[in-house]
């Protein structure tokens, strides 16, 4: 790895000229470890040109032959499989074994972009009319963009790049510039496994990358991943030059634990979904809804003991459960939360601020907090803390419980803990939440299926991978086709009646 990460561009690093660079930290150590290019409009041009031009023989390679490079990718993903979770861990802060997990799971989206033949297939109707057939097939859009979030460097530009390339478009991808390491090993990797150059491209950058992107003429589709706040800008403003935008925003997981829950399912269940990955991910669970105060009282004495034995340290420490916060900027939003929750009167019930790691003194490292009796109208209830921070609520019953989920703004994520069945059942059919899980804590769907939330989690009208993907990456084209018989239709002038 170089001292300075750089853009990628037709097939080859391009030193970034704009003279602007970021500082990538380690975050378990709180030091700067490389820089990163910033682009201008310029360098952004340069990598949609190169994207633009590359577009119609891609477009035209047999969906068989693009497949080939996909399975290349699979087998070379999985061969760097160490080194790449290492500069995961190292930018990111994440144990070792999780930045491992993430890229596994984008991997499962490269396997599921290896059938794109079967995927892109249309269909076909004979005789619609008399000597009339109809088909429909499936076309790439041109250049597509990907703007993606640092909690997930791996495994988001995975969900996007081999699904839009595999449909036969080209890319340009930018990632965070807090952990944007990965992003040029996947440039160098997509190569090595034969994808012809200026197919997939890289863009290192901020905000002003991202507005070139956004009203570039020749990108025709963007996704995202973010802050919500971003993705609404995002959206608007793709939207506004004509883009088709899928943008996915930001989240306020609930657990529903119902009184016949298996508490130690649940409360295990918990702990990996509220303090992996320090709850840097938006699919992590913050709230935790106990019906009744018998439950909230029993979950949080069984949580306790589990939150402050957790294993904290370096990523790379093999023993540790959980890593530092991303930076210094990140660990004091998460620190104001727990101040102002104090202040908004929710009892904090273990305390995760003030500690310090020896020979890691200025890492971002934080203990897990509990906040017991939280309610809808505090700021720690309403807002992604996106930090080791779980918030009780206590319902009394079930259907206030419903409610309050789908009174949020955020519809990424849910699960319901129970052993009954109908609660369960309804739970799944009424909750206005994408993804649910049912005694599953964080159901992330499979390749094959997609991946999105609702409400204020996402704008646009797809979702990620699975058959969302392939929709979002293609146009639909219907072609109505009548060959010479000898049969004459003659002029119609009143709208075809072809049956
Ligand atoms: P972010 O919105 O700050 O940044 C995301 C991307 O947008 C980055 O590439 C960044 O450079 C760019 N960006 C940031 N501010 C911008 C601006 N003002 N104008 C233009 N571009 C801008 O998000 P983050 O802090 O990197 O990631 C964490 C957020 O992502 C959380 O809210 C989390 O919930 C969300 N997230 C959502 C999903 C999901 O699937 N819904 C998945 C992962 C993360």
């Amino acid at each position: 790895m170089t001292d300075v990460i750089h853009h990628y561009i037709n097939g080859r690093i391009v030193e970034g000229k704009s003279g602007r660079q970021g500082d990538i930290y380690n975050p378990a150590i709180g030091e700067v470890v490389r820089h990163v290019a910033l682009a201008n409009v310029d360098e952004v041009r340069q990598a949609v040109v190169a994207a633009r031009d590359a577009f119609p023989a891609w477009a035209a390679t047999p969906p068989i032959r693009r497949a080939r490079v996909m399975f290349r990718l699979k087998q070379l993903l999985e061969e760097n499989l160490d080194s790449l979770a290492a500069l995961l861990t190292e930018e990111h802060g994440k144990i070792v074994a999780d930045s491992k997990g993430s890229i596994s799971r984008g991997i499962e989206v490269v396997e599921f972009a290896c059938g794109i033949p079967h995927l892109l297939k249309g269909e076909y109707s004979e005789e619609v009319g008399t000597n009339v057939d109809l088909y429909s097939m499936r076309q790439p859009l041109g250049v597509c963009a990907g703007i993606t979030p640092f909690n997930f460097p791996a495994m988001i530009p995975l969900w996007m790049s081999p699904m839009a390339i595999a449909c036969g478009n080209t890319f340009v991808l930018k990632p965070s510039e807090k952990d944007p390491s990965f992003s040029l090993r996947l440039a160098e990797l997509y190569t090595e496994a034969g994808l012809p150059d200026g197919v997939f491209n890289v863009i290192q950058g901020e905000k002003e990358a991202v507005n070139a992107i956004l009203t570039d003429p020749d990108i025709a589709a963007v996704s995202f991943v973010g802050a919500t706040k971003t993705a609404e800008y995002i959206y608007h403003t793709g939207c506004a030059h004509n883009k088709r935008v899928q943008a996915l925003g930001g989240a306020k997981n609930h657990m529903v634990i119902m009184p016949d829950a298996d508490m130690a399912q649940a409360t295990d269940a918990l702990m990996g979904a509220a303090y992996g990955s320090a709850g840097e991910r938006c699919m992590a669970i913050s709230v935790a809804v106990a019906v009744g105060d018998k439950v909230a009282d029993d979950l949080i004495e069984r949580l306790m003991p589990r939150v402050q034995a957790l294993k904290i340290g370096p990523g790379t420490d093999p023993e540790a459960e959980m890593g530092p916060l991303v930076t210094k900027e990140h660990f004091d939003k998460v620190t104001g939360y727990i101040d102002q929750g104090i202040k908004e009167g929710a009892k904090l019930a273990l305390d995760g601020r003030g500690l310090k790691l020896q020979g890691y003194e200025n890492g971002y490292f934080m203990g897990g907090s509990i906040f017991d009796r939280v309610t809808p109208d505090m700021s720690i209830y309403t807002d992604e803390i996106f930090g080791p921070v779980l918030s009780v609520v206590r319902a009394p019953s079930y259907e206030s419980a419903v409610d309050m989920v789908n009174a949020h703004e955020y519809g990424n994520g849910t699960a319901i803990f129970t052993r009954d069945g109908d609660s369960a059942r309804h739970f799944a059919s009424n909750i206005k939440v994408g993804m649910v899980g049912v005694n599953v804590p964080i159901p992330v769907p499979v390749a094959y299926h997609s991946f999105g939330g609702w409400k204020r989690s996402l704008f646009g009208d797809h979702h990620m991978h699975g058959m969302e993907g392939v929709r979002f990456y293609t146009k639909l084209k219907a072609i109505t086709a009548r060959w010479p018989t000898g049969i004459r239709a003659g002029a119609d002038f009143v709208m075809p009646q072809l049956g």
